[in-house]
């Protein structure tokens, strides 16, 4: 199987063939397709180096509209260094598809990001208690995302997440389909897939 069997548009197999990514990994072999094809939820049992964060990233750069300045992707992450990584992974994947990408994480100051979510942003990658800050001070709206990817959520359940994602979750309009990435399957994780996603997958790598 080659990228160019999976549905991915001419500016991202362009964008693919920069980074000199040569073969797609199981992981993206499994998601990618079922990205484009599906309306289902999905649950991809993978590690980190993986490629899992193309597997999601190439088919919500092709599906996001450049046009409207709406938030219409969310990727939550358990660290600031892995929403900094995701944020480049995803920059790096764009081509020239004028897609807006912005990390949100706390420590750092808030005001730049409200300047940068309120000029325009497609695709926000961030941790939980940022993401909820901006939630309560109305600069962050999900009404429009339609993409909701929960990175390493075995981690963020470790470290205590369980009700910011929820919370985050209640926020989300209607028409999102939910991606949860897990390195583990124990229960609680499957828990949160059975309470917040509609008919959903599981795909184990
Ligand atoms: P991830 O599991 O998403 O953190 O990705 C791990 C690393 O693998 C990143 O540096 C990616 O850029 C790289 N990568 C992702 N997909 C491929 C691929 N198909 N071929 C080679 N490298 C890849």
């Amino acid at each position: 199987v080659e990228f160019e069997d999976l549905g991915i548009s001419e500016n991202g197999l362009n964008a693919v063939r920069r980074k000199g990514f040569e073969k797609p990994t199981e992981i993206q072999r499994e998601i990618i397709p079922r990205f484009f094809e599906g309306e289902k939820d999905m649950v991809g049992q993978a590690q980190t180096g993986s490629g899992k964060t193309a597997a999601f990233a190439l088919p919500i750069l092709d599906l996001v509209d450049e046009r409207s300045k709406d938030v219409q992707a969310i990727v939550i992450t358990p660290t600031r260094e892995l929403a900094l990584q995701v944020k480049d992974e995803i920059e790096s994947l764009r081509g020239g598809k004028k897609v807006h990408v912005l990390a949100v994480y706390g420590g750092q100051p808030i005001f730049p990001q409200i300047e940068r979510l309120r000029k325009g942003v497609q695709i926000v990658v961030g941790t939980p208690g940022r993401v909820i800050d901006h939630l309560e001070r109305r600069t962050l709206s999900l009404e429009k995302v339609r993409f909701f990817v929960l990175d390493e959520a075995d981690r963020m359940l470790d470290m205590g997440f369980i009700d910011d994602i929820e919370r985050i979750l209640r926020h989300a309009g209607a028409e999102r389909r939910v991606l949860m990435f897990s390195a583990t399957m124990p229960p609680e994780v499957l828990r949160l897939a059975r309470r917040y996603m509609r008919d959903y997958e599981v795909v184990r790598v």
